[in-house]
């Protein structure tokens, strides 16, 4: 399996998550409902992120949930940090789950073509630092 095989324990690096992580929640108007999503920051660097939509014990709930915790997960090791960049671009990125809006980042009104895209959007540029 490739996941096994690019992602050893031994590539998780030792970064241990302290008690307190600073960050930052945005909410956003999606056709979804409201998403807010959470970018935490080791430092410099972004470390780990959480996001909620919709209602308590949803599936769509739960998946988000758990596509944040596999992509924290890849944050915080040195090894796959980087190579996320190409999944995002790949696969996430333009992910369309057919309701598209438009939200303002930076001042610019943009068009995401769902969650799952502003999610990538919004932490790929982040990876690099
Ligand atoms: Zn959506």
């Amino acid at each position: 399996m490739n996941v096994v095989k690019c992602l050893k324990e031994s590539d998780m690096g030792d970064w241990k998550r302290p008690k307190v992580l600073e960050g930052t929640t945005t909410k956003v108007q999606t056709e979804c409902g409201n998403l807010f999503l959470t970018k935490c920051y080791d430092g410099e660097r972004l470390i780990e992120i959480s996001a909620v939509i919709g209602r308590n014990g949803t599936c769509s709930r739960c998946l988000l949930d758990s596509f944040c915790k596999v992509v924290s997960c890849l944050l915080q090791s040195p090894e796959a940090r980087y190579k996320i960049v190409k999944k995002l671009d790949k696969q996430f990125i333009g992910s369309n789950c057919g309701q598209p809006f438009f939200t303002k980042t930076d001042g610019k009104q943009e068009k995401f073509l769902g969650c799952v895209d502003y999610i990538a959007q919004s932490i790929k540029e982040e990876i690099d630092r």
